[in-house]
C-alpha cells in the first residue's frame, strides 16, 4: 500500500528554483496496475524516484506498506529498494558487454543470495520474460524488446512487491511495446503492484487506473466525460478538473482518460 500526502520536491539550479512536486497526494493499493501520465516536466520521474525510494521528498508523508519512508537515510532507502521494488527504465540501463544471466544475477548479491541461488533465480526470471534461450547474449546481441525483457527480469528477480517503470516502452516500436506491456499485465495478474509512467495512451489503457500529473500535482477526474479543453491549461470546478493535451506531447488522447475501476 502506497500512501503519499502533501509531497513536495524542489530542485535548485543556480538561481533557478523548480517546484517539481507541489503538494502531491497519491494512494495506490496493493496489487493495483496504475499508469501515470502527464506532460514532460510535470514531475513524473521525480515522483517515480520518490515512490521507489531513490530520493526523499522535501516535505510531506510517504507510507510504504505502513512504514514511514519519507525521511530515510541512504542505507535505509537501499534496504527498502532491495526488498520491495523493481525498476524498469526507458533506456533499459543494462551493463554493456555483460550476458543476460549475469545482468540479472548481479543485483541479487545485495539481497544476500549465494552464487548458485543467484544464478538459479536469474535463470528463472529470464524464463518468466520469455528469454530462457538468451541467457548468454550480451545487450548488443539482443533487440530493444529483448533488452527491455532482460531489464524486467532483473527487476523481478528479487521478487519485489512493486514494479516501477518509467516510460518502459518509450524506446520501442508499438508492437514490441505491446509485448512488454503484456509482461507487466502478467506480473500484475501474479499479484504485483505495477506502476507504469507513460506518454502513450495505448500503454496507459492497459492499466487498471490512470493517474494524471500536471505541474507537480495529481489531477483527478470526477465527471468521467469531460472533453478536451481548448483554452486554459486547467479548468477546475463543478465538473472536476480537466487536463488539456499539449501539442508538445502529441500523445495525449483527445478525451482525457478517466480513472477506470479495476
Ligand atoms: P517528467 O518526468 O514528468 O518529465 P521530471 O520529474 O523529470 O518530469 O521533472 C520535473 C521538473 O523538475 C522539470 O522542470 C525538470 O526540469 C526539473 N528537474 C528534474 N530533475 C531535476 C534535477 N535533478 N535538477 C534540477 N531540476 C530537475
Ligand atoms: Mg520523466
Amino acid at each position: 500500500m502506497i500512501h503519499m500526502k502533501n509531497i513536495t520536491k524542489t530542485y535548485h539550479m543556480g538561481e533557478n528554483v523548480v517546484h517539481a512536486l507541489r503538494g502531491l497526494d497519491l494512494d495506490i493499493a496493493d496489487g493495483e496496475f496504475v499508469a501515470i501520465m502527464g506532460p514532460s516536466g510535470s514531475g513524473k520521474s521525480t515522483l517515480m524516484n520518490i515512490l521507489g525510494c531513490l530520493d526523499i521528498p522535501d516535505s510531506g508523508d510517504y507510507l510504504l506498506g505502513g512504514e514511514d519512508v519519507s525521511r530515510l537515510s541512504d542505507d535505509e532507502q537501499a534496504r527498502i529498494r532491495n526488498k520491495r521494488i523493481g525498476f524498469v527504465f526507458q533506456q533499459f540501463n543494462l551493463l554493456p558487454r555483460t550476458p543476460a544471466l549475469k545482468q540479472v544475477a548481479l543485483p541479487l548479491m545485495y539481497a544476500g543470495y549465494d552464487r548458485a541461488e543467484r544464478l538459479s533465480r536469474a535463470a528463472a526470471a529470464l524464463e518468466r520474460v520469455g528469454l530462457a534461450d538468451r541467457q548468454h547474449h550480451k545487450p548488443d546481441e539482443l533487440s530493444g524488446g529483448q533488452q527491455q525483457r532482460v531489464a524486467i527480469a532483473r527487476a523481478i528477480a528479487v521478487n519485489p512487491t512493486i514494479i516501477l517503470a518509467d516510460e518502459p516502452t518509450g524506446a520501442l516500436d508499438t508492437h514490441t511495446g505491446d509485448e512488454i506491456m503484456s509482461i507487466f499485465e502478467e506480473l500484475h495478474a501474479q499479484g504485483n503492484t505495477v506502476i507504469v509512467i507513460t506518454h502513450e495512451p495505448d500503454v496507459a489503457a492497459r492499466a487498471g487506473r490512470v493517474i494524471w500529473i500536471r505541474d507537480g500535482l495529481v489531477m483527478e477526474h470526477h465527471d468521467g466525460h469531460g472533453g478536451r479543453v481548448a483554452n486554459p491549461p486547467l479548468a477546475a470546478g463543478e465538473g472536476g478538473i480537466v487536463v488539456r493535451a499539449t501539442a508538445e506531447e502529441g500523445g495525449m488522447p483527445s478525451r482525457p482518460t478517466t480513472e477506470r475501476a479495476l
